[in-house]
């Protein structure tokens, strides 16, 4: 059964509409929105498209589309696609009450 750490997270990540590359949002580019200056426009480094991007399931490793963010007991929000989601908001002990996962 796989246990999910805390570390083992990788947030921030987002999928390009265009490309279908997995690029984390300190990489996307980013430029002064040239209609609306309290706004930035943020576009692929790959394909370089402004289309939307499609934020991913924060679990490290997973690239499913996120569905849906979830609170943490710890106080933090993640992003989980939706098997994740299942798996560890669902489980009654949450993520914290995984303590058999730590340096296995
Ligand atoms: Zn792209
Ligand atoms: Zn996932």
């Amino acid at each position: 059964m796989t246990v999910l750490a805390l570390s083992r997270f990788d947030p921030d990540r987002c999928q390009c509409n265009s490309c279908g590359a997995i690029v984390h949002e300190i990489d996307l580019l980013t430029a002064p929105h040239p209609f609306d200056h309290d706004n930035v426009i943020r576009g692929c480094p790959r394909c370089k498209n402004c289309d939307p991007f499609d934020r991913v399931c924060d679990v490290a490793g997973c690239l499913n589309v996120s569905s849906s963010g979830n609170p943490f007991p710890d106080g933090t929000y993640r992003w989980l696609c939706w098997t994740h989601s299942r798996s560890t908001v669902g489980d009654s002990a949450g993520p914290q009450g995984c303590a058999q996962g730590e340096s296995a």
